[in-house]
């Protein structure tokens, strides 16, 4: 970490800069420029608080050389990360393909599509229980029963199931989902992220949907640095000036993610078109680009859905689009 010190700055200033320093550990090489006055600070450097340091009356600015995320971060772990559910795996070559409605409905609605999705090659069930909707007036989801009904499906068919958590009060009912799913709209809820560290099940990390990659990334830290290394990354869609679709599918973070970062990274074509037409061209573009995965509404019955049916993929679209992304695979 290089700190740029102001011309005029006097020993008194700097001397707390130096204290602060030295309480963390870190050791300081002064240098002089031409025109500039530096420190260079070597230790565990990413464990220091960026705002701290400009704090200090006699910073002028501060560089980080290092990412602040060095547990979710490539450099000290260059090999990919496999992550394992059960029979499936993400990550390092292994292709995810999660599948299932929006929302649980009804027990024969879960159990149809699960054998729908499975018979087409889904390697996992989702299907929303706890349901993050715009409206307080939309369909919320049928909660604990909804996850006691997919678990009983994904049992049946023979496939590990994720499902969304909205808050730590709800980790004891998800004794017996696979992999836990964070939202977008949690994925800077800090406090659920370090229950989710301890809870000994991999966690699905979905981008904030006006989120950096690096935020991405240190929120994936959040959940390493308390001991949780089963984490997937998955983009689907930001907030940005295009108003064509709801958001934008990131596409160009999926070799960022994998550039600067070990984790498997899927990508939610869905949510990113919000639009069934858009899913398969989306879909076989993040798979063009290296994602790990992804993961797909798919509906018997899309314009009876309770939820997400505009976006869902039929089991038959999802059949068709899966003989698609192994012929993309195949050229990879
Ligand atoms: C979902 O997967 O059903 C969902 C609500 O996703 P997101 O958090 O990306 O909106
Ligand atoms: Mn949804």
């Amino acid at each position: 970490m290089i700190v740029i010190i102001k011309q005029d700055s006097t020993w008194d200033e700097l001397h707390p800069l130096l204290r602060y320093c030295q309480e963390n550990g870190i050791e300081v090489q002064e240098t002089y420029g031409f025109h500039l006055r530096m420190l260079n600070l070597v230790g565990d450097t990413p464990k220091l608080d960026l705002d701290r340091i400009l704090a200090f009356d006699a910073v002028e600015n501060v560089h980080r050389l290092l990412s602040p995320y060095t547990l979710a971060g490539r450099g000290a772990h260059p090999e990919d990360s496999v992550v394992r559910i059960g029979s499936a795996a993400v990550g390092g070559g292994s292709f995810l393909l999660i599948a299932g409605p929006g929302s649980v409905e009804t027990e024969e609605q879960i159990l149809e599509t699960a054998r729908a999705v499975k018979q087409a090659g889904a390697t996992m069930l989702r299907g929303g229980a706890y349901k993050p909707r715009y409206s307080p007036y939309a369909f919320q989801g049928l909660q604990q029963e909804g996850i006691r009904l997919l678990v009983q499906a994904g049992r049946e068919v023979g496939l590990p199931v994720i499902t969304e958590i909205m808050e730590t009060a709800q980790l004891p009912l998800f004794a017996d989902v696979d992999v836990i799913q964070v939202g977008t709209r949690n994925m800077q809820n800090y406090e659920l992220l370090k229950e989710l560290a301890h809870c000994k099940k991999p966690v699905l990390l979905k981008r904030g949907l006006s989120s950096r990659v690096e935020e991405l990334l240190l929120s994936a830290e959040y959940l390493m640095a308390d001991g949780n290394a089963d984490i997937i990354l998955c983009e689907r869609g930001i907030r940005t000036f295009e108003t064509v679709l709801n958001y934008t599918l990131d596409i160009s973070a999926v070799p960022v993610v994998k550039e600067l970062s070990h984790l498997p990274i899927i990508v939610d074509p869905c949510h990113g078109a919000g639009r069934r037409k858009l899913v398969p061209p989306l879909a076989l573009a993040a798979t063009a680009a290296g994602a790990d995965g992804l993961i797909l509404d798919v509906h018997c019955d899309p314009q009876n859905a309770l939820s997400d049916g505009h976006r869902a993929l039929t089991p038959a679209d999802f059949q068709a689009l899966c003989a698609k992304v192994s012929a993309v695979r195949g050229c990879l």
